[in-house]
């Protein structure tokens, strides 16, 4: 890429990108939703920098350690990368207040809905927040969007259809999608439109 600041879509991993499934805790338990890899490759072409913003707080929890967690984030990368995607970037926040190791037990900033690292991911890649998405199945992940400047949007994928129907109007969600991919088609739209 040339040029000044890019935009960037902001993506949830569990719940969003693949299956949520409780807490990940075994490479062969990572599922992808079928339009997963074809939404990365269109939110490339159009010129996004698509950037994976996860709360790992199984970390605290001692579910699983950190080297897990970025092995995941190796293969789900090399998975995209063989569909023709690509992820440009992952972030985890491994902390939780009330953990049980000691080394992560923490409030931080980088857990969701802080805007900790869409701000560290802006900053890292140059990214203009008023023209980037942030979009998750969680409320959390739409908070952290729109704290850090960027639009919100909720999928209902995941624990999505849970969070929809409890609303959250002191968010200005841009949209609430069915899933990656519908959001991804609005995305895309909005950007035409824009630009
Ligand atoms: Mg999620
Ligand atoms: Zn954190």
């Amino acid at each position: 890429m040339t040029g000044g600041p890019r935009p960037a879509v902001f993506l949830d991993r569990d719940g969003t990108l693949i299956e949520e499934c409780g807490y990940l805790s075994r490479l062969d338990g990572m599922r992808f939703f079928p339009w997963s890899v074809d939404a990365v490759r269109l939110l490339n072409r159009a010129g996004f920098a698509v950037v994976v913003l996860t709360n790992q707080s199984g970390v605290a929890r001692g579910y699983f350690d950190e080297a897990f967690v970025r092995e995941t984030h190796r293969v789900l990368g090399e998975r995209i990368g063989a569909g023709g995607g690509r992820i440009d970037a992952f972030y985890y926040c491994p902390h939780y207040p009330d953990g049980t190791v000691e080394a992560y037990r923490r409030r931080c900033e980088c857990r969701k809905p802080k805007p900790g690292m869409v701000l560290r991911a802006a900053a890292d890649l140059s990214i203009d927040l008023a023209r980037s998405f942030a979009v998750g199945d969680r409320w959390s992940d739409v908070e952290a969007g729109l704290a850090a400047g960027a639009r919100g949007v909720l999928v209902r994928s995941g624990f999505g259809d849970i969070a929809a129907q409890q609303p959250r109007p002191d968010l200005t969600t841009a949209l609430v999608a069915a899933d990656v991919m519908e959001a991804t088609s609005w995305i895309l739209r909005e950007h035409a439109r824009c630009a």
